[in-house]
């Protein structure tokens, strides 16, 4: 299984009136976290590198915009080579 890091964190700080005030918030990446790691899972579970049997290492950003009230998530990849990372995108891309 992948190698996955997750850093989550808010952006600025929250209005007065929050659609997510903090407590939901910190719920809201626990859920995330999960749903993303069991899709992960099930995307690169056994996934190796050919060459080099390696497996990647995949960490996650999720920034919430206190402002915008938005999440935005974006994953970083870090395979052994490049033939590596492009298998990874691939089924990383994988509808399912
Ligand atoms: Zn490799």
């Amino acid at each position: 299984m992948a190698e996955i890091k997750f850093d989550f964190d808010i952006d600025g700080a929250l209005r007065e009136d929050p659609y997510l005030d903090s407590f939901q918030l910190s719920y809201m990446f626990e859920q995330t976290r999960q749903s993303l790691t069991s899709a992960l899972e099930r995307k690169l579970g056994g996934v190796t590198c050919a060459e080099h049997g390696k497996e990647p290492i995949i960490t996650i950003t999720g920034r919430y915009d206190a402002e915008k009230e938005e999440m935005d998530i974006q994953y970083h990849i870090e395979p052994c080579c490049q033939l590596f990372m492009v298998r990874v995108v691939k089924l990383l891309n994988n509808v399912n």
